[in-house]
């Protein structure tokens, strides 16, 4: 039965795509592409050659019927975005639910993300979280900022390079500068960071330096002692 595949694609080192994931896009009937360009390249490097169709924000409300009409009169396509994993800060959504609705098999197969590995290499507690996405720029951003200095979990914000100090201070100013925080730049490539401290430590940090690459910022949570697993809980 014809289905819909979502295929995570590496987030800077191409030795993260996944086998299975290779053999998928070798399989399907087509693929759906957040840029055709970029998508292009990796399909090159991984010697697939499949017909790619533009699938992004800027087209995916008007496309996503087409789409599931294809896939409903028997092709099985697949979506990838630039970098990641598709609907986690990109487009996705939109296309699963459609399917969703109208009995389409989708599977999203597991692989690179930026947040899973920012989490993790951050130290701070990974047993419950907020994933946060990017912040609003002007409209509703210091609503947002508030709320997320009020979450009880650690929370993962994307950015980029050019407003991370920004968002660090004022980060600083609603959850005070001893908040604790890292800082993960460049995962899974050569120039690898992750800054880690208070607010006050990483903002002191990343002022001495041009900010350049990919950035998440996972930021601890408000009532930290809440958030851990003590030996009792564990033992349950
Ligand atoms: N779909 C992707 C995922 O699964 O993580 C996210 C796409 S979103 C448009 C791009 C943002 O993800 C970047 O601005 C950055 O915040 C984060 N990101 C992507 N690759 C990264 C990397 N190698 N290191 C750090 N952050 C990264």
């Amino acid at each position: 039965m014809s289905k819909l595949f979502l295929v995570p694609t590496p987030i800077g080192n191409l030795e993260d795509i996944t086998l299975r994931a290779i053999r998928i896009l070798k399989e399907v009937d087509g693929i759906l592409a957040e840029d055709t360009r970029t998508s292009g390249n990796l399909l090159r490097h991984l010697d697939i050659s499949k017909p790619l169709t533009a699938f992004h924000i800027r087209n995916e409300h008007q496309v996503v019927e087409r789409v599931a009409d294809r896939i409903l009169a028997g092709e099985t396509l697949a979506l990838v975005t630039d970098a990641g994993t598709p609907a986690i800060s990109d487009p996705g959504f939109l296309l699963v639910r459609e399917c969703v609705r109208r009995g389409i098999e989708v599977e999203c197969l597991p692989g690179p993300t930026a947040f899973v590995p920012a989490l993790v290499n951050s130290g701070l507690p990974a047993e419950k979280f907020i994933f946060e996405g990017f912040l609003p720029h002007k409209k509703g951003r210091q609503t947002k900022l508030q709320a997320v200095a009020n979450y009880p979990y650690t929370t993962i914000l994307y950015e980029s390079p050019f407003r991370l100090l920004k968002t660090l201070q004022q980060l600083a100013e609603v959850c005070g500068p001893e908040r604790r925080v890292s800082v993960a730049r460049e995962l899974t490539k050569i120039h690898e960071e992750n800054a880690r401290g208070t607010l006050a430590e990483v903002i002191e940090h990343f002022s001495k330096k041009e900010i350049k690459g990919e950035i998440v910022i996972v930021l601890e949570g408000r009532d930290v002692a809440c958030n851990v697993l003590t030996d009792d809980d564990s033992d349950e």
